[in-house]
Order: C-alpha cells, then structure tokens, then sequence
C-alpha cells in the first residue's frame, strides 16, 4: 500500500508562510499556499501564519474564507498572529476571531521595550529545549482547563493544544528546528 500524502494548506494571505510551505515539504507532506475557498476542502490540515491577525481578519473576510476556516474539520495550526486568528478574543475590535479555541489572548504582550526576542521554551513532548522566535508576541489570558499545554517559557505557556487546534504563540519556522511541524503532521496522521 503506497503512504498517503498528508495535504497542508497554509493560509498565503499575508505574514510569514513561505517558511512554513518549506519546512512541511521538507518533512515529507505536501504543503500548499491557500488563498481561496475551494483550496481548503482537499487539505488535512491548515496553518495559518504569523503576520498582523488585523489584516488578516479583514483579508480573511474579503476572500470569502471565514466559514470554512470555522468549520474546517481537520487540525488547524495557528502561529502567532494565526494564534490569536484561532481564539475566541483577540481582545481587539479590528480582529474577528475564528473562534475555534476557548483561550483567550492579549495582542503585543510583551510590550514596546522587548518587541522580539529568542528564547529556549520547554515542551511537553520532547526532552530537548525549543528554540523560539517571538515577534510582536500574544501571550494566552484564559486557557480552558480542557487544553493541553504542550510548551512553556519560564511558566508562561506559549504552544497549546486544543480540540482540533494547535496554537503558538512565537514563530517555529524560523528556526531549522522541525520538532514542532512534526508534531504536528503527527497528529494528521
Ligand atoms: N502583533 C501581531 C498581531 O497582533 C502578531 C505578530 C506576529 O504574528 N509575529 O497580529
């Protein structure tokens, strides 16, 4: 029997999702750039990137996407600002979330003095420490006690797992680190 092909769509609306399409490729699945309805039926799994979760809410609604990204009935990983995209506030009139995730989140956490920085996270599911980029980071307010948090940074979670939704809250592509990305083909699987 020939291995089934895992199919990722990521969201190339806007924001950081060409590293995305290359570390999935580089894992054996076939990721592809998602722009219209019709691209999302096919796929297994979705991400959607980091970038502004304002224009993206806005371009989400302009391309027509917003149902079937709510309704999708496969595993969506939200990094970033497709994090706060995946929550039920995003504490934000200009962000219409997709409400998929019973988290809360507060845009641009960290502040103005420390807008991006790298650090090593620990997670749940392997031994060795994550390298992560945070940019512009959200951090999670109300984490249903029904999500698993699968990476912290000093006790601050920033990677959850919830239902059929995975959510970063710093950016895994950027590294050449595919731990997370695996982890999550691991559960299209
Ligand atoms: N600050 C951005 C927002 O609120 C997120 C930044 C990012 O995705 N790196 O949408």
């Amino acid at each position: 029997m020939t291995k089934k092909t895992i199919k990722v769509g990521v969201l190339g609306l806007q924001g950081a999702f060409q590293k995305h399409i290359e570390i999935i490729n580089s894992l054996g699945a076939e990721a592809i750039d998602i722009r219209y309805k019709d691209q999302i039926e096919g796929c297994h799994g979705l991400i959607i990137p980091g970038g502004e979760s304002t224009t993206m809410s806005k371009l989400i609604d302009e391309m027509n996407l917003r149902e079937s990204l709510e309704k999708f009935p496969g595993m969506i990983f939200g990094t970033c600002a497709g994090a706060i995209l995946l929550s039920e506030d995003g504490a934000d009139p200009r962000v219409t979330p997709l409400r998929r995730t019973p988290v809360k989140v507060m845009r641009n956490a960290y502040g103005r003095q420390i807008e991006s920085f790298v650090e090593n996270i620990s997670l749940s599911f392997n031994d060795k420490p994550f390298k992560a980029v945070f940019i512009r980071a959200p951090k999670f307010n109300n984490i249903d006690s029904s999500a698993e948090i699968l990476g912290h940074l000093n006790g601050t979670n920033v990677l959850i797992r919830s239902g059929n939704n995975l959510l970063a809250t710093f950016h895994p592509e950027l590294t050449d680190d595919p731990r997370i990305h695996q982890y999550f083909l691991n559960c299209l699987q």
